[in-house]
């Protein structure tokens, strides 16, 4: 069984498209939130994700637009980005993040989803390895997917200490016996100085997690984002992986 792992897609829908394009054949796409937020297409990458069937969890930008999330925690690209998502997306969008789960754990997996971490699933940013080894320490399950800091990286708790290691494109990790935290990146606007869109695979029969980039139109999603009015800043971070 292969599963795609996508995170902080973030309303670029020529990101999401080269990604879902390069997949293959999944039997499963599971989502870890910041679906919208900061760029231009908010409904139209709900739509690509309800017609793959995905499954996933809130972020805080999903939050935000909903309402659920206080809006002055944005900085102000990412609140007026918000605000204008606020104004422009459908009731069926709207409807769709509103009922997003805060964590998930898919029937028959090994797998704890959140968009931030277990303990914190809409604020905290998984950076260091401390924080990531007291999660593991304390989730039910063996892996946990996280997402909200735009960063592929991947935690493994051994014996009662947590390492922490980039997860560059190509990185193919062995789900064993020890507890893993497993960030995919971000698919819409990646910040780990790498402008690629990044993503992950899960072959839960192989069972392996393997790291991988795609190039998109960023030009496009830049277009889109000052046709739309939306702060220029959020186009030129794009370019720079940034
Ligand atoms: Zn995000």
């Amino acid at each position: 069984m292969r599963v795609a792992v996508l995170s902080d897609i973030h309303s670029n829908l020529a990101a999401l498209d080269a990604v879902m394009g390069s997949l293959g054949t999944v039997d499963a796409i599971w989502h870890l939130g910041d679906i919208v937020g900061y760029g231009p297409e908010p409904d139209a990458v709900v739509e690509r994700l309800r017609a793959a069937g995905a499954v996933g969890v809130r972020g805080n930008h999903d939050a935000g637009v909903c309402g659920t999330f206080p809006i002055e925690w944005f900085n102000p690209e990412g609140r007026a980005a918000i605000e204008w998502t606020r104004g422009r997306m459908t009731a069926e969008t709207r409807d769709y993040l509103a009922a997003l789960p805060l964590s998930l754990e898919p029937p028959g997996s090994a797998f704890t989803l959140v968009h931030g971490s277990p303990r914190d699933p809409l604020v905290e940013y998984l950076f260091s390895a401390a924080a990531a080894g007291e999660c593991l320490a304390e989730i039910g399950m063996p892996y946990c997917l996280v997402g909200h800091t735009h960063q592929p990286v991947w935690f493994r708790r051994r014996g009662g200490a947590t390492t922490a290691r980039p997860a560059l494109a190509g990185t193919m990790l062995r789900l064993g016996q020890e507890r893993l935290l497993l960030n995919p990146g971000s698919v819409g606007q990646p910040r780990d100085g790498n402008p690629l869109a990044s993503y992950m695979i899960l072959d839960l029969t192989a069972r392996t997690a393997t790291w991988h980039r795609v190039g998109y139109d960023i030009g496009a999603t830049q277009a889109a984002i000052m046709a739309a009015g939306l702060p220029r800043f959020l186009g030129q971070r794009l370019a720079l992986g940034a």
